[in-house]
């Protein structure tokens, strides 16, 4: 399971310029990789950021991009149910 952090230029907080300390790790989503009869679940996790002096900087990780891909993968799942079902 990989994470993506916080971009070190996004790890200072403008008002204390403080640096962000980590305050969790969130799974974002979820990836669904299709092969021939065989589904892979995959998940992601960000980084997540925040002021120690003021709490009020709250900095999240940009999603990776294999995250953004995920509507194409779910359309090919759906096709993919479909055949299995002997419908169009
Ligand atoms: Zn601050």
């Amino acid at each position: 399971m990989t994470c993506t952090d916080v971009p070190d230029a996004q790890c200072t907080c403008p008002h204390c310029q403080r640096e962000a300390e980590r305050v969790g790790i969130k799974t974002t989503a979820e990836k669904l990789d299709v092969e021939p009869s065989k589904y892979n679940v995959g998940q992601t996790q960000v980084e997540t950021r925040a002021c120690p002096k003021c709490r009020h900087y709250i900095m999240t990780a940009p999603m990776p991009d294999q995250v953004v891909d995920r509507g194409i993968v779910r359309d090919e799942l759906l096709v993919q149910g479909r055949h299995r079902r002997g419908r169009p």
